[in-house]
């Protein structure tokens, strides 16, 4: 069961809930005019976030860490997935991990979206000590509206996201009908990918 947040409890002005899925991730123009006001456009879009952790408590990681991204600035939390364990990808002499996702209507541009991830990741003591090893949090921007983009920090929609069911699923759980911005379906990449082992976790604190 996805946990949607509630429309009177995320809907404020300039930020026009919409149904979820790509076909609706291009830019929101919800600026009201207002007499004697220049109107400013607010663009928003929707977005989702990856999370991930195996360390200190996984689950309370995530649940902190959600609340954290429903508190950025230009950013209303829309939905989050229940939580899965499963097996690491990488080094196998580590924990399981626990992950899940959440979708967000965001007005903050890709990058400055990302620097929020890794300051989040940073103030959870995230340490990189070695690649695709244990972590307290892992933060991935997984899909931004319909956007594809590629440069020395970032790569949207998340370069492994096709190949990782406990990304997947989540994502299913979010949204069904959701598809990648190339046009394939999420929920026959999830068909197709490599088993890790999930298993969906009870909710945290009747939070997911
Ligand atoms: P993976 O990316 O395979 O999930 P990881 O999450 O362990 O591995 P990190 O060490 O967290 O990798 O991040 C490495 C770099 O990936 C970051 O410094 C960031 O600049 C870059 N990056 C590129 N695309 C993304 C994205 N979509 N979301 C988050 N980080 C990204
Ligand atoms: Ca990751
Ligand atoms: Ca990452």
């Amino acid at each position: 069961m996805v946990d949607r947040i509630p429309e009177s409890g995320r809907a404020r002005p300039g930020k026009n809930a919409v149904p979820a899925g790509l076909g609706h991730g291009a830019p929101q123009t919800p600026a009201q005019a207002q007499p004697g006001k220049t109107a400013t456009p607010v663009m928003t879009v929707l977005a989702y976030i990856g999370l991930g952790s195996n360390l200190e408590n996984p689950a309370a990681q995530l649940a902190r860490a959600v609340a954290e991204l429903a508190a950025l600035p230009g950013t209303t939390l829309l939905a989050q997935s229940p939580f899965y364990a499963s097996r690491p990808v990488g080094p196998q002499d580590q924990p399981d991990f626990v992950n899940g996702a959440v979708e967000l209507r965001t007005e903050l541009p890709p990058h400055r979206l990302l620097d929020h991830l890794q300051a989040i990741e940073q103030a959870h003591g995230r340490e990189r000590l070695r690649h695709w090893g244990p972590r307290t949090l892992d933060l991935d921007l997984l899909l931004y509206g319909d956007q594809q983009l590629s440069d020395e920090r970032l790569t949207v929609p998340h370069a492994e996201l096709p190949n990782r069911d406990f990304v997947l699923q989540p994502l299913l759980d979010l949204n069904p009908d959701l598809s990648l911005p190339d046009g394939r379906r999420v929920d026959q990449l999830r068909a197709q990918c490599p088993d890790n082992q999930l298993r969906k976790l009870p909710p945290t604190g009747g939070s997911n």
